[in-house]
């Protein structure tokens, strides 16, 4: 219990520029944090070597308290180089599939497998290597634009950070901008919107080049100019990876090879945009939902 208690209060303790480099990424600390401590490597880890990049989920069962299940026997593949989406009400365990993937918490039955390895013979360093997440919220350091973008990767020179700007859609912003990459953001420095920060959260993962990408979507709601800026920088993204979506706005699955509708912890339709709406089930009445709303 104290050290639950005080791993939060160290993690805050080292953030200033110095100590940063030794982060890997800080979005993933922030999320360690809620992670159980009883993960732990096995004796015999080995180190994950992604050779395609296959996500699998195989009968997977899994609750946070034992008395309330939230996945109850969800299969399916994400192919190498494809892009999958969850889509599902709130509440329905979208966000849980990206955790159990990163191995924040162990299954209670079943499997996660990346290149049909279960993740928890892995050390998690390497699974975490492998794994680039774009969060729902981007932690944004007070500093420059270029050293948010690669705080996590010092080697990075100044084209692969401007290049990754461009894959991100976000180039034409910061050219714009008087001080170009040298401008300071964060609370002290240039506020940058919503969906300006989820393109900086593309460009830093852009930076890190994984070979497996989670995009774990904001819930809030985006001009319709931003969201189409973040479609570009996401596709052009998951052009090079194995991309898992969850999604909370179904814009961005229209194109997805396969959307994967949850519904109470269980996946309730599969298939993609077009099969899905053709179904006329729970995927087509939440988009008809969500086009309503939009009108
Ligand atoms: P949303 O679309 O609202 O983000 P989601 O489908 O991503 O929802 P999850 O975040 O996966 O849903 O949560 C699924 C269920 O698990 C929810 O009922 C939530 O309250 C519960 N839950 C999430 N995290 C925890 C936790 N750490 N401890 C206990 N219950 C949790």
């Amino acid at each position: 219990m104290m050290l639950q208690l005080f791993v939060p209060l160290n993690v805050l303790g080292v953030v200033y520029r110095g100590l940063q480099y030794a982060l890997a990424d800080m979005d993933l600390v922030l999320r360690l944090l809620e992670r159980t401590p009883e993960i732990q490597d096995k004796p015999d880890a080995q180190a994950l070597v992604v050779k395609q990049a296959r996500i699998e989920f195989r009968d997977v069962e899994f609750a946070y308290l034992p008395e309330r299940p939230i996945l109850r026997g969800i299969s399916f593949t994400v192919e190498p180089g494809s892009k999958v989406a969850v889509v599902g009400p709130s509440g329905a365990g979208k966000s849980t599939l990206s955790r159990l993937l990163f191995r924040f918490y162990d299954v209670d039955q079943g499997q996660v497998l990346i290149d049909g390895v279960d993740v928890r013979d892995c050390t998690q360093t390497s699974l975490r290597d492998a794994l680039g997440v774009v969060p729902q919220d981007t932690v944004m350091f007070n500093d420059t634009i270029r050293y948010n973008l690669a705080y996590a990767h010092p080697e990075a020179d100044d084209e692969r950070v401007a290049e990754a700007a461009r894959r991100a859609n976000l180039d034409t912003f910061i050219s714009e901008l008087p001080q170009g990459y040298e401008t300071v953001v964060g609370e002290r420095g240039l506020k940058l919107s919503g969906g300006e920060k989820q393109r900086m959260a593309i460009a830093r993962v852009v930076v890190k080049d994984p070979p497996i990408i989670i995009f774990d979507e904001a819930t809030s709601s985006l001009d319709t100019r931003s969201e189409q800026a973040i479609l570009e920088g996401m596709n052009a993204v998951a052009r090079r990876a194995t991309s898992l979506v969850i999604a909370h706005r179904l814009s961005t699955v229209v194109d997805a090879d396969q959307i994967i509708v949850l519904d109470a912890g269980r996946i309730v339709e599969r298939g993609t945009h077009e099969q899905l709406l053709t179904g006329g089930g729970l995927y087509a009445d939440l988009w008809n939902m969500q086009a309503a709303a939009e009108e």
